[in-house]
This record gives structure tokens, C-alpha cells and sequence, in this order.
């Protein structure tokens, strides 16, 4: 119960979804909770915030548009205030712009990318200096990023780049014990899967061997193990949470 007690964790996009089950799953490990989102979403960033603090943590609420490098910047000055120490840095917050690459628009592709990866650097340099020893920073990738997926060149690029920023960091944080995986779900129910058309979700329960979609609280169980002292060997992995889907 008590896995992560005394431990800070930041969650990008954490107000709802993977994020706020990330977010519930460690505050019941005694993790003290920063959840950052957007400012359109401070009215559920505020509900999880208060829901965090009914489990007996601290817990606060930060907006900013991760795409914004200075915007992060400010952000990270602001909650330095009150937690001087991350210890926990989950990169979560990601959308999806859907389309061919031959109908997709600059904008699709390029807000895709900014929020999804270039939010990785901005909110991962940032953060970096108050991340102490035994630390761990956590990205949320993707399957489309390890197989690539029919619409989703923009998604799949960003999701394989995390990968790639992941494996690296690794190495660079070594020396310092700070643990970097990336977690690649398959399809998890979400705000973000509940616009799949059904026909599609139809073909996509057909590769999944138990023909049922994850939960966040899959993804949150594996977020937990790999922040706590269980996994403080784990280091550069690509860990896929997706029941054995035939996918990639
Ligand atoms: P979600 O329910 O849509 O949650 C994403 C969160 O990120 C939302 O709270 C969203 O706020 C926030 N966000 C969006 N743009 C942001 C920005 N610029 N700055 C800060 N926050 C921002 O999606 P999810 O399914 O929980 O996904 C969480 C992560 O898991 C994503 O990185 C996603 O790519 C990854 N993932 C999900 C699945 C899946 O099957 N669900 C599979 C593989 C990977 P608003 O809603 O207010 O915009």
C-alpha cells in the first residue's frame, strides 16, 4: 500500500483517462500528486485533484499547453514552489489527428508532433534538475509507435519517437539511478478510443486474443511497478500493455 510513500509525481494530461488512473493508482501507493492539463480541462483536473486528496495525498493542479516550451518552463517554476522534488515524471499527455498522410495537413501534422513529442523535451528538460536519485521518468508510447498503423503517420512517428528519446535518456541518466521506460498500451478505453467507429473497433477486438479493450487501470499497474523500488533494475524498456494483441 505504502510502495511509493514520500514520493512527488508529476502526470502530464493527467485530469482524465490513462493520466488520471496513472495519477489515482499512485496516490494509493502514498504518491503526492502533480497534475498538469490543459486549461480548457481545469474543471476535471480540479474533480481528480480533489479525489487524489480524499486518498490522504497532497495533490495540485498546473496548466499549460505541454507543446509550449516556455509555457512548461513558467509551469515548472510555479510548482518548484511547492514541490521542490519530482520523483515520478510521467509523459502522458498525447492526441490523435487521424488522416492519410495524402489528406494530412500541415496543422494535423504538425500539432500532432508538438503535443505529443516536442511536450516530451519541453517537460522532461524542465523537470530534469528536480528529479533526485532513484527517480523515474515514464513515457507513454505506443503500439502505433512500434507497428505503425493505417491514418496515423503523424501518432506513429511521435509514439516511435518516444522511443527512440527514451532508450536514450536511459543512458544518459544512469549514473544518476533515474529509470526511463516508455509504455506501450494497445487499445485502452478512453476519451481517446471512444471516437474509433465501431466497425473499425469491431476489427480491432478480432486481434486482440480476449476480444476486450484494456482499462487505464492496466496501463496504471505497470506505471506503479516501474516507479516504485520493484523496478529500479527496469531501465530503456518498451513494455507493451495490449492482452497480446496481433498488432505490430
Ligand atoms: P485522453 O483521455 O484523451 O487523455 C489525454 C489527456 O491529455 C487529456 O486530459 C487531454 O486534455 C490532455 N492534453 C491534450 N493536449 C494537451 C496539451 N497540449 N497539454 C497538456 N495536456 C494535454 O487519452 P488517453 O487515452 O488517456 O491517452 C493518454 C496517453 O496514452 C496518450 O499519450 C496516448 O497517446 C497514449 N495511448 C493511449 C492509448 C489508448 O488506447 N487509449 C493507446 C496507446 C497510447 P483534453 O482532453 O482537455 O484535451
Amino acid at each position: 500500500m505504502d510502495e511509493l510513500k514520500g514520493k512527488t509525481a508529476l502526470i502530464t494530461g493527467g485530469s482524465q483517462g490513462i493520466g488520471k488512473s496513472i495519477a489515482v493508482a499512485m496516490a494509493k501507493e502514498g504518491a503526492n500528486i502533480i497534475i498538469n492539463d490543459i486549461e480548457p480541462a481545469k474543471e476535471g483536473a480540479e474533480a481528480t485533484v480533489a479525489e487524489l486528496k480524499a486518498l490522504g495525498v497532497e495533490a495540485a493542479s498546473y496548466y499549460a499547453d505541454v507543446s509550449n516550451f516556455e509555457a512548461v518552463k513558467a509551469m515548472v517554476e510555479e510548482i518548484k514552489k511547492t514541490f521542490p522534488n519530482i520523483n515520478i515524471l510521467v509523459n502522458n499527455a498525447g492526441i490523435t489527428k487521424d488522416r492519410t498522410l495524402k489528406k494530412m495537413t500541415p496543422e494535423e501534422w504538425n500539432s500532432v508532433i508538438s503535443i505529443n513529442l516536442n511536450s516530451v523535451y519541453n517537460v522532461t528538460h524542465n523537470v530534469l534538475e528536480m528529479i533526485p536519485e532513484g527517480g523515474s521518468i515514464i513515457s507513454l508510447s505506443s503500439i502505433a509507435g512500434v507497428g505503425g498503423n493505417f491514418g496515423q503517420c503523424n501518432y506513429a512517428s511521435t509514439k516511435a519517437g518516444i522511443i527512440g528519446f527514451t532508450k536514450s535518456l536511459a543512458k544518459e541518466l544512469g549514473k544518476q539511478k533515474i529509470t526511463v521506460n516508455a509504455i506501450a498500451p494497445g487499445f485502452i478505453k478512453s476519451k481517446m478510443t471512444d471516437k474509433i467507429p465501431m466497425m473499425m473497433l469491431d476489427q480491432i477486438l478480432s486481434l486482440i486474443p480476449s476480444k476486450e479493450m484494456g482499462q487505464p487501470e492496466d496501463v496504471a499497474n505497470l506505471a506503479v511497478f516501474l516507479a516504485s523500488s520493484k523496478g529500479k533494475y527496469i531501465s530503456s524498456q518498451v513494455i507493451r500493455v495490449d492482452g497480446g494483441m496481433m498488432f505490430g
